[in-house]
């Protein structure tokens, strides 16, 4: 359904998505910078001459450009790519597959972090989790409408004669699970989330650091309700999304998509949903705008789009109300006149992938991860051997209270240690062991994030850490 459009220079017709200026005397030139330029075959045939390919960027003024310039330069150095390397966050490797991202020590434990933040505020909100197979029948996705509607993104296989598929998305796994027991209007809503790990067939021109990738893991979570329960179900996703982005620092802007012409279900069922959602967004004061006609087939839609530190904006929460699933799969609860009713359903993700999320925080933090989510908290640093016992008692202590420690006893300059620590790795605290220190039985604490440096005992220290990694919550 996509616009065509044509521009026309003189007797050259472009077919192009535009826009175009219609006069080239409109740039500023002091304004233009070009970005590339590089040869290109004709009509892409290696046996045709070469044309030359220009790129280049032009703003109506020259601070727009300086500072697109800018942003760009300072997006280069955030590349997670980069910054993944550098604090040894994760890999990838031809021979086990394109787009498919390992995490290393350090990255798995920022993942864990993540998981269980995430996990331990949906048990509070009275959330329940479940965990399901990544490969299911083909019957299992015709009946969910991802074989008919997705069957493009997604891998299958053969097993004993059988198509199976590999789990592209986790509503079938949640559907299941509550079409397994009968339930009452009492037992709504049913909240059933999980951290669910699916694949899906993405070009290889598309693949992206962890942006794009073919498998990751959502914090997923489907929401069985009753019709009056619509509004309020809604209300209190939307106050959870908006606590963990808030947690994390980032802005965002939201989106209510609308009933697009090729739908289905009933007028009535639409106008609920999509007064469901404006009600609650209303409700809680928030500001959105509407994207008329752009909600799925079976429901309305809210995005989030969050703003990170240097002004990008990244789709990663939604909230999606759903007539059509409970429907194809047949699941009921009995209601207060003892009649069968069909529960609603609600699709969402607060990080979206959480893959992607740690590629996002790592550019949003610049690989500066706040202490309750840093991989290594602390990095005890010792000036010389000299030091060494009271180097080693400090680092099991720290251990000890759980924080998470590394011990360079390396026979380096102290200074050459602090830059690394610093700079590097982007450890929060670094503690310095000298002579002074291990006489003293203290600690000289110096910050990733100023030029302060602080000395006192090791006790203080701990405690300091351990609340403030507390702070996750
Ligand atoms: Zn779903």
């Amino acid at each position: 359904d996509a616009h065509i459009s044509f521009y026309k220079q003189g007797e050259f017709t472009d077919l192009c998505a535009g826009p175009h200026l219609d006069s080239t005397g409109r740039i500023k030139g002091n304004a233009i910078k070009l970005t590339a330029c590089n040869a290109a075959y004709w009509r892409g045939d290696s046996k045709r001459e070469t044309l030359q390919r220009i790129y280049g960027v032009a703003f109506p003024k020259k601070e727009e450009l300086d500072e697109y310039l800018a942003k760009l330069e300072e997006a280069k150095k955030r590349d997670h790519r980069k910054l993944g390397r550098e604090l040894g966050l994760f890999m990838t490797d031809e021979l086990v597959g394109r787009g498919l991202p390992m995490f290393l020590p350090k990255g798995y434990t920022v993942w864990r972090i993540l998981e269980n933040y995430i996990r331990d505020k949906e048990l509070k909100l009275g959330y329940q989790h479940v965990l399901t197979p990544c490969v299911g029948t083909v019957d299992l996705y015709k009946t969910s409408g991802h074989w008919d509607h997705y069957k493009n993104n997604m891998y299958s296989t053969v097993i004993d004669d059988e198509i199976y598929c590999i789990k592209p998305m986790n509503c079938p796994g949640g559907v299941m699970v509550y079409r397994a027991q009968p339930h009452s209007y009492k037992e709504l809503p049913m909240r059933v989330g999980e951290l669910g790990l699916v694949h899906r067939h993405e070009l290889k021109g598309a693949l992206h650091g962890l942006f794009r990738v073919r498998c990751f893991t959502q914090d997923d979570a489907h929401i069985f309700m009753r019709r009056d329960q619509i509004e309020e179900e809604i209300m209190g996703v939307v106050h959870l999304i908006n606590e963990v982005y808030q947690k994390f620092g980032f802005k965002y802007f939201i989106e209510l998509s609308t009933r697009p012409e090729d739908s289905m279900g009933s007028d009535e069922d639409w106008e609920a949903a999509t007064q469901g959602l404006k009600g609650a967004l209303d409700k809680l004061g928030l500001p959105y705008t509407i994207n008329e006609g752009d909600g799925a087939f079976y429901g309305p839609k809210i995005d989030f789009h969050l703003e990170d530190s240097i002004g990008r904006t990244w789709q990663c929460g939604t909230i999606q109300l759903d007539f059509q699933m409970p429907l194809n799969f047949g699941l009921e609860y009995v209601d207060e006149n003892g009649e069968k009713q069909r529960p609603i359903m609600i699709h969402r993700v607060c990080f979206g992938s959480i893959e992607r999320f740690i590629g996002i925080l790592t550019e949003h933090f610049a690989g500066k991860f706040p202490v309750w989510l840093a991989p290594t908290q602390v990095k005890v640093l010792l000036v010389s051997e000299k030091s060494e016992a009271w180097g080693q008692e400090v680092y099991e202590a720290l251990k000890a209270a759980k924080v998470r420690v590394e011990f360079d006893n390396r026979n380096e300059k102290i200074g050459y240690k602090i830059r690394q620590a610093q700079l590097v790795d982007r450890v929060p605290y670094m503690v310095i062991i000298g002579e002074k220190e291990a006489e003293d039985k203290t600690v000289s604490l110096r910050y990733r994030d100023t030029t302060a440096t602080e000395v006192m005992t090791l006790d203080d220290f701990i405690a300091k850490v351990v609340t403030e990694t507390r702070e996750r919550a």
